[in-house]
């Protein structure tokens, strides 16, 4: 069993965190260590079971609490040899644990795996956490494109966490200048609430339980059309879990991933 904490998830900052058996890794730490210590206390995450920071890349909502917090918490942080040159002067005396294509990261009871994304970043990552008994929980957002890296990493999980960033329609009619519009909707921005959908229906699978939409834009998108484009087509093809929208500005309640031959629970505490 894995329980996951979505903290927060948005442009102005990304934190989630996995816990079994009494060990907990942090994926990405894009707030202040003051606000991740604040959230983790609202969630309910002892953050003294944290033995590990993944960072999906160095871009400052998804790392900008990660120096301070490596420190405080005395942990290393796994993340691609690319995101942490660029962040290595920030660090101090952090440990650097390598993530990548064809590592596979021991953590407690956690095997951690990453695969390439296509955004403008160093080297970022989507990565997954699989507990030592079969419950396994994929995180990938910053996404241009879903490329066949992210497809093959995130299929047969659990629980996903994956972006549902921009309401097409919304963003060609925002305020965003054309060149930041491509941009977003480029191979090396975001991925849409109608790209989400599309690649949730490809993924899943009987044991999908839980379904999180993650980073999504302030000006271009909202909680219910997320949802609602992507609840109908997660439906037809059969999901049976919980669907859950991140949020920017407070945690979600803590989402039991339970695994459980030829039943489909997703609990939400
Ligand atoms: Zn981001
Ligand atoms: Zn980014």
């Amino acid at each position: 069993m894995i329980t996951l904490y979505v903290l927060g998830s948005g442009s102005r900052g990304n934190c989630c965190a996995v816990e079994s058996e009494g060990v907990a890794l942090l994926i990405d730490a894009g707030f202040s260590a003051r606000e991740v210590e604040r959230r983790a206390d609202a969630a309910g995450l002892d953050l003294s079971l944290v033995a590990g920071i993944a960072l999906t890349h160095e871009h400052g909502d998804h790392a900008c609490g990660a120096s301070l917090l490596a420190r405080r918490l005395q942990v290393p942080v796994l993340t691609a040899p690319g995101t942490w040159r660029h962040l290595a002067a920030t660090m101090e005396d952090a440990e650097h644990r390598p993530l990548g294509l064809c590592t596979r990261m021991e953590l407690g009871p956690f095997i951690i795996e990453a695969c390439p994304t296509s955004h403008d970043a160093a080297e970022p990552l989507a990565i997954v956490a699989r507990a030592s008994e079969g419950t396994s929980v994929g995180v990938a957002y910053d996404l241009g494109r879903p490329t066949s890296a992210v497809r093959y990493l995130l299929r047969n999980l659990t629980a996903i966490v994956l972006e549902a960033n921009h309401d097409e329609v919304q963003l060609r009619t925002s305020e965003y200048p054309p060149v930041v519009q491509r941009r977003i909707a480029g191979s090396a921005g975001h991925l849409s609430n109608r790209a989400a959908a599309e690649l949730l229906v490809e993924l899943h699978h009987p044991g999908l339980r839980a379904v999180v939409l993650a980073h999504l834009s302030q000006q271009c998108n909202t909680a219910a059309e997320a949802r609602a484009m992507v609840a109908p087509a997660l439906r037809r093809a059969g999901f049976r879990g919980t669907l859950h929208v991140a949020d920017q500005d407070r945690p979600l309640a803590p989402i039991l991933v339970v695994q459980k031959a030829g039943v489909q629970l997703g609990l939400a505490l």
